[in-house]
């Protein structure tokens, strides 16, 4: 039976070689490699085992907001530097900021 990672859902192939596959949460589902590493770069010491799958997506949801935060606020900065050259309009650089927050926002 094929097993799938309980967070991004991405098919596991060597679910129980530490190098291949995830790490198994107190619930007993199983993460996949990329979900556990972003996991592991926000708390080197966490162990999965003491997890719930709750507390696994809570953490990486956070994760996934701070970054698009932080792109969008990149951008908007790129965008602020095109205006002040007069590259861009006043109403460019409010639609575009528009539409970075929309984004920003959805899942
Ligand atoms: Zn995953």
């Amino acid at each position: 039976m094929a097993k799938a990672c309980g967070y991004c859902s991405i098919g596991l192939k060597f679910s129980n070689t530490p190098l291949f596959g995830g790490g198994r949460l107190a619930t007993g589902e199983t993460l996949c490699r990329a979900c556990r590493l972003k996991l592991k770069n926000v708390s080197p010491a966490l162990k999965l085992r003491k997890l719930t799958l709750d507390d696994a997506t809570e953490r990486l949801e956070q994760m996934a907001v701070k970054r698009a935060v932080v792109n969008v606020a990149g951008q908007l900065e790129k965008l602020a530097g095109l205006k002040e050259k007069g590259l861009l309009t006043q109403e460019e650089f409010d639609a575009q900021k528009k539409k970075m927050y929309r984004q920003c926002f959805l899942p």
